[in-house]
């Protein structure tokens, strides 16, 4: 019999050469119609993939990624074959999945694929589908596999690279393709599929190879996921951050300045202040000390905590002194600079936990093709902070940063997220440093604290870094789409490389455990979420300007002065719009900048000493007429309904 584990940490018992699939069934019948995908000891097997030894079984579905990727790179099978059908003698490479669909890499020769063509693919694809066909994996050797491919340079490249008896061929219907497998159990589950564009892509993306053509697709198990799915990537666009971004004026990049750095304006640069001041309100609060340090570090404090080694040679490159023979790095991380802002002066015990906390800014090189908006920067500024505690006090700590995170979370409208715990690999724990005991604690802290907080978590085995366990949060947008935000990670590693100790209640020397935490994790890729997220419709509390000032006419511009005037005394932003436009086009401009109170004002108003609301995006409601304080009290109320006073 061989030892089956499950992810629930359940043990089954099979005779050798059950399958995955004969696990499903064995599970619930129910369960085992929806399956379509498995892995197997970390790797991506067949369902139908006879196994011979004891080891760990994930069975997915489509609601899994696991299960996504088979199904997309299934169909990129039924493409491929359709695409040899339809184009005679085009050669094929590779058809991976990919996060959303999958793609396949093509040398169409002399021919050429158009829009036009998409739907006869597309129909051709469905047909096939329908019919049924199983994904088989057969076991060729490398001479029948070079054969095959003789007149396919592309192929025989890849299987050269092969080693006998390692080699799979996938049979589904007339097609065959090298592939070394990870597919659905058969193309009926197929039913809706559409090829989203095409796109130039060098063989093996090295610009000296031959360029091929890349055709994206997806696919669905159902028609209306399609649409959905369609109406999902249209309204990403509507909102996508660097459209908004421009339209509201908060950043902008400059091909002089360079890439991948991004310039705040006036708007976006108010905006930022406002979330940095929202989060050092409550870290004071919640005991941090604030600390400054510079964007430079010498390349040997790198050497010490270990970035150098491991990111030196892919960062930007150490700025040499012209006299001196020094070497700086720009600063790719603030912890090491923490870690010597704690070995100023020794500590006791009764002195921890100490808070270091920085909006610091670090530098880290993409490669200018990664770079997208404000989410692949290469200067960004994280909201990062440092707790230096004793392995006992990590319980309440980890405790109070979750807090923390709950309220920037609530305060900023995320309400869907999930905590992942990333804990050590229980199989190879000799691959990680510190203590079995303190990582117990560690890994305990995280649990314990995360139930206490009642958060839906998901545990994952092997995910902790060499130097601790962590906390990932992870946020769905308003699109549905999944963002990881907000990380809490234990850290045993820097504390020793930079010798940091305190003395402990036993008069000893002690080394302190570290927690690296960043609710908004960088305000850069932060603010891109929020403003995707919100569709540019930010808290009240954080809007650029809460509210602005129309006025009738010019004859009015006295009074608007003095409503600006009283707004300001109430802490209220807003502005006056006296250009000499029509009050219509001073709305739509008011709409475009989504500015949530339009506040009109004319004869009546000026009489009766109010104002006219007209709220954002509530066109024909009719304006209500309120008093200042009145309006004051709108907003605070609704201000209060979303920002929260933080206690500890
Ligand atoms: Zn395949
Ligand atoms: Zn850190």
């Amino acid at each position: 019999m061989i030892k089956i584990t499950l992810p629930d940490g359940s043990v089954k018992e099979f005779a050798p050469g059950v399958t995955p699939m004969d696990v499903a069934i064995s599970i619930s019948e129910g369960f085992a119609r929806n399956v379509i995908s498995a892995s197997f000891g970390g790797t991506i097997v067949e369902t139908t993939t006879p196994l011979t030894t004891d080891g760990s079984l994930i069975l997915y579905t489509w609601n899994d990624d696991g299960g996504k990727k088979a199904f997309w790179h299934s169909t990129s099978h039924v493409m491929a074959q359709v695409l040899e059908e339809l184009y005679p003698g085009i050669k094929l490479t590779l058809g991976p999945a990919i996060s959303n669909g999958f793609y396949y890499d093509v040398d169409f020769e002399d021919q050429k694929i158009t829009d036009a063509d998409f739907k006869k693919i597309e129909d051709r694809v469905l047909a096939i589908s329908r019919e049924k066909h199983e994904f088989k994996l057969r076991p060729v050797s490398k001479s029948e596999a070079l054969e095959t491919y003789k007149d396919n340079v592309y192929k025989t490249e890849l299987i050269s690279n092969l080693e006998d008896g390692t080699i799979t061929f996938c049979d589904h219907s007339t097609f065959t393709d090298l592939c070394r497998g990870g597919h659905i159990p058969n193309t009926g589950i197929i039913k809706a599929m559409k090829i989203m564009s095409v796109a130039g892509a060098y063989w093996r993306g090295d610009e000296k190879n031959k360029q091929l053509t890349r055709v994206y697709g997806i696919s669905f198990p159902k028609q209306k996921d399609l649409t959905e799915y369609l109406e999902l990537l249209e309204e990403a666009k509507r909102r996508d951050h660097r459209k908004l971004g421009k339209e509201l004026e908060l950043f902008a990049f400059s091909a002089k300045v360079g890439q991948g750095l991004p310039l705040w304006l006036p708007k976006g640069a108010a905006l930022r202040d406002r979330l940095e001041q929202f989060l050092k309100k409550a870290q004071k609060k919640a005991g941090y000390e604030q600390v400054v340090t510079p964007h430079i570090g010498q390349k040997e404090l790198y050497v010490t905590s270990g970035h150098y080694a491991k990111y030196g040679a892919d960062s930007f490159q150490p700025i040499n002194t012209p006299a001196e023979g020094e070497e700086f790095l720009l600063k790719p991380m603030n912890c090491p600079h923490h870690c010597e802002i704690y070995n100023v002066r020794p500590w006791s015990y009764k002195d921890l936990p100490k808070r270091y906390a920085e909006f610091g800014t670090v530098y880290r090189y993409e490669q200018s093709g990664e770079l997208h908006g404000l989410t692949r920067v290469r200067g960004f500024t994280q909201d990062d902070a440092h707790i230096f505690c004793t392995p006992d006090q990590l319980d309440q700590e980890f405790k109070n940063v979750i807090d923390l995170v709950l309220y920037v979370f609530g305060s900023l409208g995320f309400e869907n997220f999930t905590a992942q715990i990333s804990l050590r690999d229980q199989e190879n724990r000799e691959k990680y440093i510190g203590s079995d005991e303190n990582w117990e604690k560690a890994e305990n802290a995280i649990i314990n604290a995360a139930a206490d907080k009642g958060l839906k978590t998901v545990v994952a085995y092997g995910e902790a870094a060499f130097y601790g366990p962590k906390l990932d949060f992870m946020v769905k947008d308003a699109l549905g789409r999944q963002w990881q935000l907000g990380t809490i990670q234990v850290d045993y590693n820097l504390p020793e490389r930079f010798e940091l100790t305190y003395k402990g209640s036993d008069d000893q020397l002690h080394t302190p455990v570290m927690i690296h935490r960043a609710p908004f994790g960088s305000m850069e890729r932060f603010i891109a979420i929020l403003i995707e997220h919100t569709a540019g419709k930010f808290p009240l509390w954080l809007m650029p300007e809460q509210a602005i000032i129309l006025c009738l006419s010019e004859k009015y511009e006295i009074y608007a002065k003095k409503v600006l005037n009283l707004l300001e005394n109430h802490e209220i932003r807003a502005l006056i719009d006296n250009r000499n436009e029509t009050i219509g086009k001073k709305i739509r401009d008011a709409e475009m900048q989504k500015t949530p109170f339009m506040l009109i004002v004319g004869e009546e108003e000026e009489r009766n000493g109010t104002i006219s609301i007209r709220r954002h995006g509530q066109e024909g409601k009719g304006n209500v007429s309120v008093t200042i304080e009145e309006f004051a009290a709108i907003v605070n109320e609704e201000i209060s309904k979303t920002l929260k006073v933080f206690t500890v």
